[in-house]
């Protein structure tokens, strides 16, 4: 499954403009293609660098995990489920893109786009509260890129803003896919079960939803909650359920106790009502939700979504 030790094939076709015949040449692209520079950050299983192709000059960002420690910690499960999940996805603006993986004695490497403009979290850290055309920028791609993987048969299952990265554009970028769902397409339609559920484990007390906790499974209403609960904090500045420790958390999240910051805005407030309820039947889609009033300027259907530039972060 894994690229052969150390190298990827990649097949280039040449032709040659005499003869215009094509031909196919295997090239190996390995670890010691690439320069490695400055670590980006640490997960829990794993460190991210930077890297450039010797080639080329592009950077990537270059996630390596240590062998000995994945199957210790038990982990290996989870990285091929990201590695597949990222596989599926690899054709999207709003998932970060895989582009290689190598392995050698010690490491798995994942060659992943670099995203350069950090974490969504950051940004939401550093300007306390976003102004409400801001949040429609980023909620509106971050909506699509939901839309999108769930049209994909995935559930990521711990959307939050850790996970949302942004890419030199200031573009949002889904990421860290290790506790995705990979559903399989139904033999009789052809198409993915969403309505399919799956036992799952708590991804992060705040962005949990009412439903991990009260029966241990989730369909991808998940996500929606994680949406809802990223909107409110984009104008309040924190998430809606938050509490000294995970267990008050918890019961604010079952209870759906949230109270809106003053001068929420009233669209906002009820496009996040409708999303933050406790029976995930009864909690809107994502087709839904792009048709609320909040999102009224946005296109969805001809790519605008992606294509306008950011505004001025405030
Ligand atoms: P965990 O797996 O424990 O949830 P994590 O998701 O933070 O942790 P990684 O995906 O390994 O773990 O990423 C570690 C850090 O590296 C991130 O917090 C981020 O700062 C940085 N990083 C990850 N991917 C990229 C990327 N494609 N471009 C730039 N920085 C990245």
């Amino acid at each position: 499954e894994w690229a052969e030790r150390g190298a990827a094939k990649i097949v280039r076709e040449v032709t040659n403009p005499e003869t215009g015949q094509t031909t196919k040449h295997v090239i190996k692209k390995g670890i010691k293609d690439f320069r490695f520079g400055d670590v980006l950050g640490d997960g829990s299983y794993s460190t991210v660098m930077l890297a450039r192709s010797n080639d080329s000059g592009k950077k990537y960002a270059v996630k390596v995990l240590n062998k000995e420690y994945l199957i210790r910690q038990k982990k290996v499960k989870y990285v091929n489920i990201e590695k597949n999940t990222l596989q599926r996805l690899n054709n999207s603006r709003g998932v970060i893109k895989l582009y290689f993986t190598f392995q050698d004695e010690a490491s798995l490497y994942f060659l992943l786009e670099y995203a350069p403009n950090g974490d969504f979290l950051s940004v939401m850290k550093k300007f306390g509260s976003l102004s409400e055309e801001c949040a429609c920028y980023y909620s509106a791609q971050i909506l699509d890129a939901i839309d999108f993987i769930h049209k994909m048969g995935v559930i990521h299952r711990d959307i939050k803003p850790e996970n949302i990265l942004l890419d030199k554009d200031m573009k949002i970028k889904l990421t860290d896919f290790g506790t995705a769902k990979l559903l399989d397409k139904s033999e009789k339609s052809g198409k993915y079960d969403l309505l399919e559920r799956s036992k799952s484990f708590v991804g992060t007390a705040e962005y949990v939803s009412p439903e991990l906790l009260n029966d241990n499974y989730v369909d991808y209403k998940c996500d929606i909650w994680a949406f809802g609960c990223i909107l409110f904090q984009m104008i309040s500045g924190k998430p809606p359920f938050k509490a000294t420790n995970e267990y008050l958390t918890f019961q604010k999240v079952m209870k759906v106790q949230y109270a809106f910051t003053a001068g929420f805005p009233l669209i906002i407030r009820d496009l996040v009502k409708q999303i933050l309820v406790k029976v995930p039947d009864l909690r809107p889609d994502e087709s839904q939700i792009k048709k609320h009033i909040f999102f009224k300027d946005v296109n969805f259907e001809d790519g605008s979504v992606w294509d306008k530039n950011p505004p001025e972060i405030a």
